[in-house]
């Protein structure tokens, strides 16, 4: 059963339709890159999938729960103790980190599972230094957000999302406010979180990084869905709109 399954997907902003019937499934421990020109609707659909935007036709299901119906032709979610519970199975890593400035590294990764689920703060701790262990960062777990770099950052961020034991990590360009030196390192992680057997739904711009990380690649043009495939499918398309914007990243 997919983790996350999207059918028919509609969504306009303002009579702009940004999401044109688009519809897709990640499986457990799948790696899925989103890609596509700016403006596409990547993001939407993103924060679509993650309940943070409703959608307007479609529906979504998670594991086979469902989290909308549709009712006299309007979509209705289910209700809030179900889509918090839903809301349990993601991690989210946004492009600008969004740590807690006024908090520790250790504080940021342990402060949700101590205070939302409730587990021992111990544990929690012991948690943190293991995943910070894994991100590179185990000797930063007292700095401050504002000593980091922002790869470093990003780092920390990817370890707070982990803390939660997510079933589905999902990436919104995480590496697009980075120097290119950064951008390796934080992707580098990223990588070595697919052994990890962790699903990962990630909307990036680096194509050979998507190329060799991904299960599966979704290419978006103008609100729609061009190619979805392998990265080889994809990568060899003979489309002449998924040719032309993969020939702009050489
Ligand atoms: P991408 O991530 O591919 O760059 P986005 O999903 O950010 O694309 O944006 C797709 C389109 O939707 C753009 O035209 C953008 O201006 C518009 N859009 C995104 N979010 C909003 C919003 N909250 N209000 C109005 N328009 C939006």
């Amino acid at each position: 059963m997919a983790l996350l399954e999207m059918n028919h997907i509609q969504k306009s902003f303002e009579g702009l339709s940004v999401l044109k019937d688009i519809s897709l499934s990640v499986d457990k421990g799948e790696v899925f890159s989103i890609i596509g020109p700016s403006g596409s609707g990547k993001t939407t659909l993103l924060r679509c999938a993650t309940m943070l935007e409703t959608i307007d036709g479609g529906e979504i299901l998670y594991h086979g729960q469902r989290a909308t119906w549709t009712e006299n032709g309007k979509v209705v979610y289910a209700p809030k103790n179900e889509r918090k519970q839903i809301s349990s199975m993601f991690g989210l890593v946004f492009q600008n980190y969004n740590l807690f400035p006024h908090m520790t590294v250790l504080k940021n990764i342990t402060d949700a599972p101590v205070r939302v689920q409730k587990r021992e703060k111990e544990e929690a701790k012991a948690t943190a230094m293991e995943l910070l262990r894994k991100v590179g960062m185990e000797d930063k777990a007292g700095a401050y957000p504002c000593q980091l770099s922002g790869g470093q950052q990003q780092r920390v961020a990817i370890a707070r999302a982990l803390a939660l034991h997510p079933s589905i990590l999902f990436f919104d360009e995480p590496t697009s406010a980075l120097d290119p030196e950064l951008t390796a390192e934080v992707l580098k992680v990223i990588k070595s979180l697919a052994d990890l057997h962790i699903a990962m739904v990630i909307v990036t711009h680096e194509m050979s990084f998507a190329k060799d990380i991904s299960d599966r690649i979704l290419f978006m043009a103008g609100g729609v869905i061009v190619e979805q495939g392998t990265p080889d499918e994809v990568f060899s398309s003979n489309n002449e709109r998924t040719r032309s914007f993969l020939g702009r990243y050489g």
